[in-house]
This record gives structure tokens, C-alpha cells and sequence, in this order.
């Protein structure tokens, strides 16, 4: 059941903000057919993480791409914002967000519409040769032949977002914490915040005085420690309850 009064309430704090943030994982996207990792029907029940550690792809590139054509390659192209998305562009044209922090790789924010978006982990539509660096989009690259290598120089292509013991992009953490910092209102959507360091951008927020609005159909890692207000549900749902309650429009 949602609690209404709690919408209000949030719907108060966002309206009244001069600077919000969106910090997004990957619920926000469960909507739009991609799923998340933990969680019920989450890809480590299938998967086995380690296939997306550094040491690991390099060691076995074979069994790594197997995997990540699987689950990042095979249908996320079909894969379209959802309202969730929409509204968080909504609310960026309207002067009501500010920048959105995401740990996600799925592109579905600037398809959505939004023009300030800091990709923790960067972004999967672009692949990278580990040897020479030269960057391709993937969609000139055969991914049917795995591992994926170079066509100028043979080396090994490595998808351009971070895998588990790899370092932030360096441009896309100094913005997210200044956003951070910055924050009078944080919008977190779709993560259990488990993952480091992306989950200190809701700490950073709130010890420069940050009101932490939480939406997940399930309690986090967060929602005790750093949420004020925790809205209980779906990220469509709720980011449309909001959305009326400021009387916009979903595009
Ligand atoms: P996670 O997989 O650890 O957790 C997903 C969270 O989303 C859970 O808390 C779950 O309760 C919540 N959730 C499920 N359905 C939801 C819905 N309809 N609305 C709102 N919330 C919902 O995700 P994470 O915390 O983002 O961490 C996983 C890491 O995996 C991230 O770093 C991200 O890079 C990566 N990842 C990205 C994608 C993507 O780009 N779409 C997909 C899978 C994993
Ligand atoms: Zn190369």
C-alpha cells in the first residue's frame, strides 16, 4: 500500500528544492526488461559475478564475453525508457533536477531525454581496445565471435564500463560528488547501495545537509541509515505519483 501522505510530503521537498539530484541503480530499469543483478530474478542467481572482475576477464577474455554478450548485449538494445525514466527527464526540463547520478550502463537516461547525466560506471554502448584505446561504438563491432578483438590491431576489445576492481571515471566522480554536495533534495531510485563507491553519493549528500528521498519496492542498505523519506514501490509508479502531486506531465 502506498502511503500518500509520504508522496505529499516528498512531492513538498522537491518543489521547494533549488537543487536536486537523481541517483539511479538498476530498479530503474527492471521496467524497461533489464534486470537488476541482486534481487529476486537478479543475473547473479544466473551468473557468476566474478566473470566481471579485471583479473578475471583478462585471465579468461573468452568466458567473460560469453557472459557479457549475454547480458548486456543481447537485449538491451531492444530495451526503451520507461515512465520512471521520463519523468526524471520531465523534471529536468522544468528546472527541477539538476543532474543525475547513475551507476547504470544502459543509456535509457539521455534516451529518455536527460542532458545532465554522470555515469558512474560508464556506459555499454561503447566498447574499448585495451591495447591501443581507440574506442568503438558497439554496434560496428561482431559480437558474434568471442573474445572480441581489434580490428586495427588485434588487441583485446573490453566493454567501456567498469567491472568489479577497476577505478571510477575519473571526470564522471568528481562531478557526481560535487552534484552531491551540492544536493538540497537526493532522489535515490533502484539500488540497494551496495556497491562502492557509488553508494557514499547519498552519504555525501546528506552530510552537506541533503533531505534523501528513497524509492525501491524493498528497504536498503539505505533506507535506515541515510533515507528520510522512504516511498515504498515501484520506480513508475511512485515517480508518477510524484510527478502529479507537482501537477507535470509525464512526456
Ligand atoms: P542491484 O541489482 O544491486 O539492485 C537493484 C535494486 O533495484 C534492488 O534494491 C531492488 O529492490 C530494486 N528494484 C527492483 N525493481 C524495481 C523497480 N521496479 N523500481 C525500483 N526499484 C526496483 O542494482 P544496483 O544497486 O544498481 O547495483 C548493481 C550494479 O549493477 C550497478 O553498479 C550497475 O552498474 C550495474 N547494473 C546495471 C544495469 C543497467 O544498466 N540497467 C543492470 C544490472 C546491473
Ligand atoms: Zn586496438
Amino acid at each position: 500500500m502506498i502511503d500518500l501522505k509520504l508522496i505529499a510530503q516528498a512531492a513538498d521537498k522537491l518543489r521547494d528544492s533549488a537543487f536536486t539530484t537523481a541517483f539511479t541503480g538498476a530498479g530503474i530499469s527492471v521496467e524497461s526488461g533489464i534486470p537488476s543483478f541482486r534481487g529476486e530474478n537478479g543475473l547473479w542467481n544466473k551468473y557468476d559475478p566474478k566473470t566481471l572482475e579485471l583479473d578475471y576477464f583478462y585471465a579468461h577474455p573468452k568466458e567473460s564475453w560469453e557472459v557479457i554478450v549475454k547480458i548486456f548485449y543481447d537485449f538491451f538494445e531492444e530495451s526503451k525508457p520507461n515512465k520512471a525514466h521520463f519523468a526524471l527527464s520531465k523534471l529536468e526540463q522544468e528546472g527541477k533536477l539538476q543532474a543525475i547520478i547513475t551507476q547504470n550502463i544502459d543509456n535509457l537516461h539521455q534516451e529518455a531525454g536527460n542532458k545532465t547525466v554522470y555515469e558512474f560506471h560508464g556506459n555499454s554502448k561503447t566498447l574499448i581496445c585495451t591495447a591501443c584505446h581507440h574506442k568503438y561504438h558497439h554496434a560496428i563491432i561482431h559480437l558474434d565471435v568471442v573474445p572480441v578483438l581489434c580490428p586495427d590491431c588485434s588487441g583485446l576489445i573490453k566493454p567501456d564500463f567498469t567491472f568489479f576492481g577497476e577505478a571510477i571515471p575519473i571526470d564522471a566522480y568528481k562531478n557526481s560528488v560535487e552534484a552531491a554536495k551540492q544536493s538540497k533534495v537526493m532522489l535515490i531510485v533502484g539500488t540497494t547501495g551496495e556497491v562502492y563507491p557509488a553508494a557514499e553519493m547519498p552519504v555525501i549528500a546528506k552530510e552537506n545537509g541533503a533531505c534523501i528521498i528513497e524509492i525501491n519496492p524493498h528497504p536498503t542498505n539505505l533506507t535506515h541509515s541515510v533515507s528520510d523519506i522512504f516511498l515504498k514501490g515501484k520506480a513508475s509508479e511512485i515517480m508518477g505519483l510524484l510527478l502529479d502531486k507537482l501537477d507535470m506531465d509525464i512526456l
